[in-house]
């Protein structure tokens, strides 16, 4: 009885050990997965740096980096991959393509003119050619800054009432309030 008591707890034992072994092995299986994705991210972003193709990081993978991210307050850097699904966001964070493309809008000062500059880049479709985007520049002085940014409230403040039961606004012939099962009010 007392040898049949110890061989259980033998093989619980031994059982226990391997169901931890092959923890920590699935853990560290994890880790290495994801330090050894962010090597790949990083080769496959350099590569895109010297030639501006599209590298995927690894050969079955469904996103390419298009980007570097960097918070330098946070000290944290990230490539961001071209996609925004589950698949791409489970190794970085996501571009996605609805979305326009960082640089292609832009708010600059220039110190010596003393005037501020918008800069819209246009829109391609994915066959032209990046570089014969057409640019188009707004200077302003600070003080048509100051007057845009004040007729862009005031603009805001002309809006129509919000409803304070749903936070919708209202609308001039009355409202169709989903919280009132759409009753005019
Ligand atoms: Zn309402």
């Amino acid at each position: 009885m007392t040898t049949r008591r110890n061989r259980c707890t033998h093989l619980l034992a031994i059982a226990s050990a391997v169901l931890g072994i092959a923890l920590c092995v699935d853990a560290g299986y994890v880790h290495a997965k994801a330090w050894l994705a962010q090597v790949l991210l990083e080769r496959a972003w350099a590569r895109t740096l010297v030639d501006g193709g599209t590298h995927a990081p690894w050969p079955w993978a469904d996103a390419a980096p298009v980007a570097r991210l960097i918070v330098p307050r946070l000290a944290v850097t990230r490539i961001v991959l071209g996609g925004d699904d589950g698949r791409a966001l489970a190794f970085a964070p996501g571009w996605s393509g609805s979305t326009a493309l960082p640089g292609e809008i832009g708010l600059g000062y220039d110190k010596e003119r003393d005037k501020v500059v918008l800069f819209v880049k246009e829109i391609l479709t994915e066959e032209d050619d990046p570089e014969n985007a057409a640019v188009i520049r707004f200077w302003a002085t600070r003080a048509q800054m100051r007057q845009l940014a004040r007729w862009g409230v005031e603009v805001v403040s002309r809006g129509r009432p919000i409803c304070p039961q749903c936070g919708q606004p209202e609308e001039p012939e009355g409202h169709f309030c989903p919280k009132k099962n759409g009753h005019l009010h």
